[in-house]
């Protein structure tokens, strides 16, 4: 592969402080390089900083060291203008709880993106309801999320993770909230979404059934990404 890696982790570290004096190092050191149309699985024990590894990658917070690349842009000492800007026009970012806005429909929710990213209302429109469409919502667009159930939620949820035409999915236990055939089938649609659009995806999941369905594999182990 030529291109540049649609994401990079190099040598990224993180630590939390826990009480006043002790410091719980997370990652020491991970690396990582994900090319378009790459779906891997990250899949590792609770606590073992799954979530960390991608809200990192997500820019939703700074390493200790080391630097994450998106596109070819290294993020290190970048302001946060520039990472609020990549951050939208490259990443979609799919929650385990679907974190859509209560007070505006579905249609409203996956046409929010897009308009803060400068689309005229008009042009949000259409892509919101072709990308619910997709995620045959076609006749929920004007609930509001609380009127939905949990896999519509989602489902919404990675419609608008798309909105903007990331060329980056980040999702941290997307369907962990849902029972196991709801979980199949939104899975099942997230990773064909993905692969449709030739995405790089990184997704933790401890769903073992679909491990067959991605192209890799990794864990955290002592804080490092490893085969597995
Ligand atoms: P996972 O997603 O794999 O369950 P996390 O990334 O959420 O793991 O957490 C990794 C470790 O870091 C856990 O021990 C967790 O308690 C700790 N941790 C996570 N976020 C914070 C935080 N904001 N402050 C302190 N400790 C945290
Ligand atoms: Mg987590």
């Amino acid at each position: 592969m030529n291109e540049a890696p649609v994401l990079a982790l190099r040598g990224v570290e993180k630590s939390y402080r826990s009480g006043d004096h002790d410091v719980l190092p997370v990652l020491r050191g991970a690396e990582l390089s994900l090319h378009a149309g790459e779906i891997v699985a990250l899949v590792a024990p609770s606590g073992t900083g799954k979530s960390t590894l991608l809200h990192l990658a997500g820019l939703l917070d700074t390493p200790d060291d080391g630097d994450i690349v998106i596109c070819g842009q290294s993020t290190r000492g970048m302001a946060e203008a520039g990472r609020t800007a990549l951050r939208r026009d490259q990443i979609g970012f799919v929650y385990q709880f679907h974190h859509l806005l209560g007070e505006f429909s579905a249609r409203e929710n996956v046409m929010l993106p897009q308009m803060i990213a400068g689309k005229p209302k008009a042009q949000a429109k259409v892509e919101a309801e072709r990308l619910l469409g997709m995620f045959g919502l076609s006749h929920r667009m004007e609930h509001l999320p609380g009127k939905l159930s949990g896999g519509e939620q989602q489902r919404v949820a990675i419609a608008r993770a798309l909105a903007n035409a990331p060329a980056l999915l980040l999702a941290d236990e997307p369907t962990g909230n849902l029972d196991a055939r709801t979980a199949d089938a939104v899975f099942t649609e997230l990773l064909d979404a993905v692969r449709q659009k030739g995405l790089a995806a990184l997704v933790a999941t401890h769903n073992e059934e679909l491990l067959p369905r991605m192209d890799r594999v990794v864990t955290l182990r002592d804080g490092i990404l490893v085969p597995r």
